[in-house]
């Protein structure tokens, strides 16, 4: 038989199975089965990271939420469309009100002192985002079919902000262009932030004293030093965040999508906005199950600098822990509660990846063997498989499932000295189907980490090593180590020598 046919086969039987994927849907407040407005094919849209900097590892909480979605549901046969964007204009940093102040994440990040090693916004942007997918690759979380980036699609959201006026549902200020969230009764049906109720979130954000209310957001604003900015009917500015999301979803997945998701926090306002204006420009639901990730915290809190238990992705990988453990350890408690990560999540992750490489390489030396016999897994990992399978489909029941796979690992390692031709290809087989299922086998390939290339303005440098031999010549000690530890700080490091200080960049 071809494989082909097999493959029909397989389809047809998987189209036959009983199994029926329920998430817990965020709208609704229930778990409900994921229904696809075409037979077996899903149209999902997550929300991606802004990339002012790296992503941390509640960032990756969400996403690979999304990805084990899109595992189960190809896993169910189906076809997936994933659209998961890149935003790199328009996120303010007062994200959590209803109408956004502050300043653009982005212009904020190129001022910081990580900022200094891009000329420009634009290339800080495209740093962020290519670190992002490298995390992503790490990771190993399957790729979307489309990556679309905010500032790839403002003239659509310009002729999406035109309709919105035209359509009365937004008007124009002297500051920007603002929904009117009086023209959509449903404001407020995701979040329950209602117009009523809204005043906790609109506290101390007064940005326009010309808009008609405080609970009406920005979807242009108008702004001539902005560092990304367009020309518009309006003037020159750039995007508000929220209409970027409404524009990339409609652009590639159409008027109405299958799923939605994102992180705890995108659940208010941003995906808020995003439903009123996405429904305002069509007149038709623009999604009806979506799914918010919980917050991750660290040692009991939520992740903060200030109480130095925020980690990137980055930082746990340069401790030198495998990718996988820490996809694992992310992926261990159920997306809609919250996840406390500490050291332990971390060792007990790792050991169990661990577990499914023994098995992974005791089937592989099997096959090698070659050895005589029965298949004595087939039928057990069968129906591991099926009940870890099950599980996914029982609203990403990850607890679940990682038992099921671990217990197949446990049975293939029990017999690896023994384990026959037979039993070695259903073994394979299994973890084959979790690796698709789970992602926890096998990752891609180690994917190096791009370091941000530090501009070294040699002049500058020569002329600090100039000052700092003065002060030494001087006798001011004080300033000439000031000065060597000014020179440290931007990664040069001094030697005195006796033919003169000669200096190095640290690597
Ligand atoms: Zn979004």
């Amino acid at each position: 038989m071809s494989k082909s046919i097999i493959d029909s086969a397989v389809n047809y039987l998987v189209y036959m199975s009983d199994k029926v994927f329920r998430l817990y849907d965020s709208l609704s407040r229930t778990v409900k089965p994921l229904v696809t407005q075409e037979p077996n094919h899903l149209r999902f849209y997550s929300c991606g990271p802004t990339v002012y900097s790296y992503a941390h590892i509640g960032n990756f909480r969400s996403f690979i939420t999304s990805d084990l979605i899109v595992r189960t549901a190809r896993a169910l046969g189906w076809k997936v469309t994933w659209v998961s964007n890149i935003t790199d204009v328009g996120h303010l940093t007062q994200d959590d009100v209803a109408d956004a102040g502050g300043e653009d994440k982005m212009e904020r990040a190129l001022r910081s002192k990580e900022g200094e090693h891009f000329n420009n916004v634009w290339e800080l942007a495209e740093y962020y985002a290519e670190a992002y997918r490298n995390d992503w690759a790490r990771l190993n979380l399957t790729e979307p079919e489309i990556r679309p980036k905010a500032t790839q699609h403002v003239r659509e959201q310009i002729l999406a902000t035109n309709e919105l006026i035209e359509k009365g549902h937004a008007y124009e200020t002297p500051t920007g262009v603002y929904f009117s969230v009086e023209s959509f009764p449903n404001y407020g049906r995701l979040s329950g932030n209602t117009r009523d109720n809204l005043m906790d979130a609109v506290r101390d954000v007064v940005l326009d004293d010309n808009k008609r209310d405080q609970a009406d957001f920005a979807v242009w604003k108008k702004d001539d030093k902005h560092l990304m900015q367009w020309y518009s009917p309006f003037g020159w500015g750039f995007p508000g965040w929220h209409i970027e999301c409404s524009v990339m979803a409609r652009a590639y997945l159409g008027d109405t999508i299958d799923l939605h998701s994102g992180g705890e926090d995108n659940k208010f306002p941003h995906h808020e906005c995003e439903i009123a204006q996405s429904e305002a420009l069509t007149g038709k639901q623009f999604c009806d199950h979506w799914v918010h990730t919980r917050f991750l915290l660290v040692g009991g809190e939520k992740m903060s600098k200030s109480k130095g238990n925020f980690y990137t992705v980055r930082d746990i990988f340069e401790r030198g822990i495998e990718p996988l453990a820490l996809r694992l350890a992310l992926m261990s408690t159920h997306f809609n509660k919250e996840l406390n990560f500490t050291e332990q999540t971390l060792a007990d992750a790792a050991g169990n990846i661990q577990r499914m490489k023994r098995a992974d390489a005791a089937a592989d030396a099997a096959l090698e063997a070659a050895r005589l016999g029965p298949d004595e897994l087939g039928e057990t990992l069968a129906t591991l498989y099926d009940e870890a399978l099950d599980a996914m489909c029982h609203d990403i029941n990850t607890s679940v499932a990682l038992a099921k796979a671990l217990e197949g690992a446990k049975s293939i390692s029990r017999e690896a000295d023994k384990l026959s031709l037979a039993s070695a290809t259903s073994a394979k087989k299994f973890l084959d189907q979790i690796n698709d299922l789970l992602g926890i086998v096998r990752g891609v390939a180690e994917v190096p980490v791009p370091v941000a290339e530090t501009k070294v303005d040699e002049a500058l440098i020569l002329s600090k090593i100039e000052e700092r031999t003065a002060a030494k010549k001087a006798k001011d000690f004080a300033k000439a180590d000031e000065i060597r530890n000014e020179l440290l700080a931007m990664g040069i490091e001094l030697r005195d020598t006796p033919n003169g200080v000669e200096w190095s960049a640290k690597s």
